[in-house]
């Protein structure tokens, strides 16, 4: 067999960033610098937004703001049309940008672009449906409605494992929502997030008289969110990453009266039912657990399987575990790339060993060498005798708790049992079970599914989860509502005054 030799990952990355129009000066001689989590290689070092120079760009989206808010919403969605058209020529290169900086396969890298374009083209629709509703009045030759008006500058901070798609969840719609935009992504993925900001600029360019400084991105660590989060120029603040940031931010948003979106840590379970199609459950199960290397934030993290299935399904799964390719994610076969750091490589084995000491039986889990460096793991299946600590906590590692149960309020309690709240799953074929588990008594989660895993949304829904995951929604049904001010209007066209609820005040 011949192996394919690939191209440096530095190499690499520097043609995608040419083509995709980012200049040197804009990744180079820095000092923040961007790691390849496939060799662990530095493959950029970009220069950092400073306090001042952050304030300023909040300042002129601000300022942006206050132009774009009187465009006409159709016209304002012209712009992401355009930038849809750009991210599809770019796909390819955008994509295995997302490859090389956050270790997904490429079919995933090119997933995410696409689901940028999927929101670009949802929102161009949306620029003609921003309804407010009209309302019966109690009051003669009155009329009620409500009118959804833009709310300002909108902040995102963003995770390492979505670099791009969560930028474009809330771009996409806060700009024909008529508002600007000032983005902090991780700075575990900079480069990724210049490139996207060059795909904006040359849609920008191509639209014409974009007010300067609407779309404006912020390079460097957490004091930059923290800007965001604590500026009264920010009225809404979307905020993608662990609970722990979470925590943080979402009191300084709220002593200041700002909106906070928060998308933060799951711990996503599926319910295997006796009368689930196995074969369906361990596809399903392959993709949801191990896919991104467990690390995204609807990644299956417990398996809670019915004692007369549990026998039948766990040789299946452990075989799906042992058989799956780790390595080089962009070789084609490549199923499972490198987790991000060395971070997340010592969680991994903390939390491992924390299963084992809580009676835990481990299967899979060990480094794989992969030419280059990296922190390559083999997915983990851990068969647990009860939800422990570990079991209730969030690792972002390809590590599937499973559990065994009787009944089926068992198997929610269990389910519900978690700080976290955004995606669910259960396999059966009852309808009685299936529509439990989307009831008000059922899962507690944000996202329900019946028959499919909890991992891969499509964004016509709307994206988020309770408790602990912060509450927010993002991308389709109605979230757009989040990044626009309502205002009820009451409107006389009598010549009398009458006054609601029957009051009189006669001067
Ligand atoms: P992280 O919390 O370490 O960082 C996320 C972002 O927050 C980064 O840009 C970081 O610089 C910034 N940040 C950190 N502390 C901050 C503070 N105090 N104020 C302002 N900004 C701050 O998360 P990560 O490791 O990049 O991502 C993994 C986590 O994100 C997981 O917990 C995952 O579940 C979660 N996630 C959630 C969703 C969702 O939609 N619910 C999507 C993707 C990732």
């Amino acid at each position: 067999m011949t192996i394919q030799t690939l191209p440096s990952v530095a190499d690499e990355a520097a043609a995608l960033l040419d083509r995709l129009g980012v200049p040197r000066a804009a990744w180079t001689g820095g000092t923040l610098p961007a790691r390849s989590p496939l060799s662990g290689a530095e493959i950029g070092r970009l220069p950092e937004t400073g306090a001042a120079e952050a304030e300023t760009a909040i300042g002129a989206a601000h300022a942006a703001f206050l132009a774009w808010r009187d465009v006409p919403a159709p016209r304002r969605g012209e712009l992401v049309r355009l930038l849809g058209e750009e991210l599809r020529a770019a796909k390819e290169d955008l994509g295995r940008l997302v490859t090389l900086e956050a270790g997904k396969i490429l079919s995933e890298g090119l997933g995410e672009v696409q689901e940028m374009i999927d929101i670009c083209d949802f929102a161009v629709g949306l620029s003609r449906q921003l309804y407010g509703l009209t309302i019966a009045t109690e009051r003669p030759s009155h009329r009620m409605m409500e009118s959804w008006h833009p709310s300002g500058v909108v902040g995102v901070v963003t995770a390492f494992n979505f670099p791009v798609a969560v930028w474009a969840w809330n771009a996409a719609l806060a700009l024909v929502c008529g508002d600007a935009v000032v983005w902090k992504p991780s700075e575990k993925t900079p480069l990724t997030a210049l490139a996207t900001h060059a795909l904006f600029n040359r849609a920008a360019a191509r639209f014409g008289g974009v007010p300067d400084g609407l779309c404006a991105l912020l390079v460097g660590g957490r004091e930059l969110g923290e800007l965001l989060v604590d500026s009264k120029l920010v009225p809404v603040l979307s905020a993608t990453g662990s609970t722990a940031m979470g925590r943080a931010v979402a009191p300084r948003v709220a002593a200041r009266f700002g909106r906070a979106i928060l998308e933060l840590g799951g711990n996503n379970a599926a319910i295997v039912t006796p009368t689930a199609d196995l074969d369906l459950v361990v596809r399903a199960v392959a993709f949801a657990a191990m896919g991104t290397a467990g690390q995204r934030c609807t990644t299956l993290r417990r398996l809670i399987v019915h004692a007369s299935q549990y026998d039948a399904l766990l040789p299946r799964l452990k075989q799906a575990y042992a058989s799956v390719t780790v390595g080089d994610p962009r070789r084609p076969g490549t199923l499972v790339g490198p987790l991000i750091d060395a971070g997340a490589d010592a969680g991994m084995t903390a939390a491992l060993e924390a299963a084992r000491q809580d009676g835990g039986t481990i299967s899979g889990g060990e480094a794989v060498a992969v030419s280059g460096g990296g922190h390559y793991r083999r997915p983990a299946l851990a068969e647990m005798p009860g939800q422990s600590e570990i079991v209730r906590h969030e690792t972002f590692a390809p590590i599937l708790y499973v559990l065994r149960y009787e009944t089926l309020d068992e198997a929610i309690a269990l389910h519900n049992d978690v700080p976290q709240g955004l995606s669910s799953s259960i396999f059966t074929n009852d309808l009685r079970e299936a529509e439990r588990f989307l009831s008000a008594s059922g899962s507690d989660c944000g996202i329900a599914n019946v028959n499919i895993g909890p991992s891969g949304a499509e964004i016509g829904g709307a994206f988020g989860g309770e408790k602990e995951t912060g509450g927010g929604r993002e991308s389709g049904s109605d979230a757009w509502k989040a990044y626009m001010r309502r205002a009820t209007n009451t409107i006389n066209y009598g010549r009398e005054l009458p006054l609601a609820q029957g009051v009189s005040f006669d001067v």
